[in-house]
């Protein structure tokens, strides 16, 4: 009667920290997510407005092979976003930096995160406060 006692308590305690950490761990399993895919578009972006042009002697307006963009991405391979879309990007040099569907571009994905930093504190910290 005791042990079933303490199964039930402890069977409750399970569900109660089930049900207060499941929102935490997705909102951190979201922004892991878009960090991943944030960090896919560097990878390509990279290559694409210096390394690949630079070396092929590609002009504006030029066309690039992914083949040849992958050469410089770990892997050997244009990343996915880890949600499952294609980036969308034009392969052409001087376009546009590459986008997510499900993200944004990269400045917009980083625009999204200042602004998410800024809404959690009222105000900016002072640029000249020395550190206590
Ligand atoms: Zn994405």
């Amino acid at each position: 009667m005791k042990a079933k006692k303490l199964w039930m308590w402890l069977l409750a305690a399970t569900a109660a920290a089930t049900i207060i950490g499941l929102p935490c761990y997705l909102k951190y399993r979201k922004v892991s997510l878009r960090n991943e895919c944030l960090n896919n578009l560097r990878q390509i972006d990279g290559p694409t407005t210096c390394c690949v042009p630079l070396a092929n002697r590609l002009a504006v307006g030029d066309k690039m092979d992914p083949k040849v963009v992958a050469q410089y991405i770990k892997g050997n391979t244009i990343p996915r976003c880890p949600c499952g879309p294609e980036y969308e990007y034009s392969w052409i040099v001087g376009s546009p930096p590459p986008k997510c569907p499900y993200h944004g571009a990269l400045l917009e994905t980083n625009t999204v995160l200042d602004w998410a930093s800024a809404s959690h504190s009222s105000e900016a910290p002072p640029r000249n406060s020395a550190p206590k």
